[in-house]
């Protein structure tokens, strides 16, 4: 262990990109956080294998939607693992497709509640473990934005792609605040990835149907999304701070 243990946490790993990105950070030696929300049987599978390649893991239960679960789930990271130096905000949700007009108004509040404000009050704690101005040894954030952040999701989910933009401007201004502090901010905005997100938006297939339209004409796969983020975390991207990796296959 000794003074540079990485220790990282990922919001929503229990499946999907977070899960893939929990076990590529075990692979480089993190000891890791696992955080879910319903699906406990997954998130212990997903620590099985962290823990099959070596080092510490902690299962956290954490609704991150909510402050006060955030800032028990950077207690409890701390006092089990170690002061946070790399967190990933992976946490998203969408909702079945339709008009912005339909939208009962309770899940554009649920949406953005759950995919924006979890980043702020996760991005408080862990500056408050990692900036040297506290003490801390720096960081590094990595935000899991969409390129619905750019593209905007019409006739489908305009709350989640809003969600997503708001998450792109965080990382713009939180990566100059923050890079006095020893701590880089950057986002990956992934394309059509085979996850189980898709059922949630009413098309379990949608990435196999839209895959021919792609200029790589295929969907990716969540450990591409992993390594780009660990990446991003890692000191081989040193001077990289306030930047975007799309990983949408030329989408
Ligand atoms: P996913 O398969 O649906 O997994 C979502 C994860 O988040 C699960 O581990 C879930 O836990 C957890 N979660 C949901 N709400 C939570 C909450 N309030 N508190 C704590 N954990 C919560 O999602 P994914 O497809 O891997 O997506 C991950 C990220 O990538 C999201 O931000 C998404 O917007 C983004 N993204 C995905 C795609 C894609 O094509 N898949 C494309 C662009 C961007 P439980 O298992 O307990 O429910």
């Amino acid at each position: 262990m000794g003074h540079n243990k990485q220790v990282i946490i990922i919001t929503g790993s229990s499946r999907g990109i977070g899960a893939a990105t929990a076990i590529e950070a075990a692979r480089r030696g993190y000891s890791v956080c696992i955080n879910y929300l319903n699906d406990k049987e997954k998130a212990e599978r997903v620590k099985q294998e962290v823990t099959s390649l070596g080092v510490p893991c902690l299962i956290v239960r954490a609704d991150v939607s909510q402050q006060n679960e955030v800032v028990r789930m950077f207690q409890e990271v701390e006092h089990h693992l170690g002061p946070v130096t790399a967190l990933v905000n992976n946490v998203g949700i969408l909702q079945e497709k339709m008009n912005l007009v339909d939208m009962p108004f309770s899940r554009v509040e649920q949406v953005l509640k759950t995919n924006v404000l979890s980043v702020f009050a996760c991005c408080q704690e862990a500056i408050k473990q990692m900036a040297v101005s506290k003490g801390g040894k720096g960081g590094a954030i990595v935000n899991v934005s969409s390129v619905a952040s750019r593209l905007g999701s019409a006739g489908e989910y305009i709350d989640y792609a809003a969600s997503k933009g708001a998450m792109d401007t965080l990382t713009i201004g939180l990566s100059k605040e923050v890079a006095a502090d020893h701590i880089r901010v950057n986002s990956v905005r992934p394309g059509f990835i085979h996850t189980d997100i898709h059922r949630d938006g009413g098309e379990a297939e949608r990435v196999n149907r839209l895959a021919p339209i792609l200029p790589m004409q295929r969907g990716g796969e969540p450990e591409e999304v992993a390594n780009a983020i660990l990446w991003l975390l890692s000191d081989e991207s040193s001077y990289v701070t306030g930047s975007f990796i799309d990983l949408a296959g030329g989408l």
